[in-house]
């Protein structure tokens, strides 16, 4: 089972993806989690990563990928499947995953779009900021994030919208509501 979670940066991905994972013994795999670990230990990925994702740019596609595939190589007794969460972010990673996945015989069960306007999406970094010190969520970076992601991850979407394998939800409702819509919709798609 591959779940994907989708939306910009600040539309809860994070905060779903917990109950998700909780629910249905999926291995969480969020990419920006992953760097942010590689940068605070200094290791040779996240030096490599630390510039794009100060400056709010993407990471380069091979360093994810390979990043990814580490991360995708699961324990089969411990979990159902993955959650993906931050990736894809570029339609090249979106057919490199299934490529991926085509070769292990699998493919993604459905990509669910958080949709939250951009207004509150800047409301909810700054707090988040404010709580975490996350060094990205100030205010020229999130700009530069939310620009990335209307250029370069909106695409994905038309990528799965052709699989027929695209969900939107509103992600400006409460969590217990989003949650109650997500289950739903990984209900019907397993
Ligand atoms: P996130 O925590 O998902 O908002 O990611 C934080 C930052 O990590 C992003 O702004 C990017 O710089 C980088 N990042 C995370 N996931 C990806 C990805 N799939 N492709 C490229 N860069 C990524």
């Amino acid at each position: 089972m591959t779940i994907i979670i989708f939306g910009a940066p600040g539309c809860g991905k994070g905060t779903q993806s917990a109950l998700i994972v909780d629910k249905y013994h999926l291995k969480h795999i969020s990419t920006g989690d992953i760097l942010r670990a590689e940068m605070q230990n200094a290791t040779p990925l996240g030096l490599r990563a630390k510039h794009f994702v100060e400056s709010g740019q993407l990471v380069p596609d091979d360093l994810i990928l390979d990043m990814l595939m580490k991360a995708m190589d699961c324990d089969g007794n411990t979990y159902n499947g993955c959650l993906l969460d931050g990736f894809p972010r570029t339609t090249a990673q979106a057919e490199a995953l299934e490529k991926l996945l085509l070769e292990r015989k699998q493919q993604t069960n459905v990509l669910i779009d958080l949709e939250v306007n951009d207004d509150e999406l800047v409301r909810r970094m700054i707090q988040r900021g404010i709580e975490t010190g996350r060094t990205d969520d100030k205010p020229e970076t999130i700009r530069k994030r939310l620009d990335v992601f209307h250029s370069q991850t909106v695409p994905v979407r038309d990528f799965y919208q052709s699989l027929d394998k695209y969900v939107y939800i509103d992600g400006t409702e409460s969590i217990e509501t989003v949650f109650e819509h997500i289950c739903k919709e990984i209900e019907l798609h397993l």
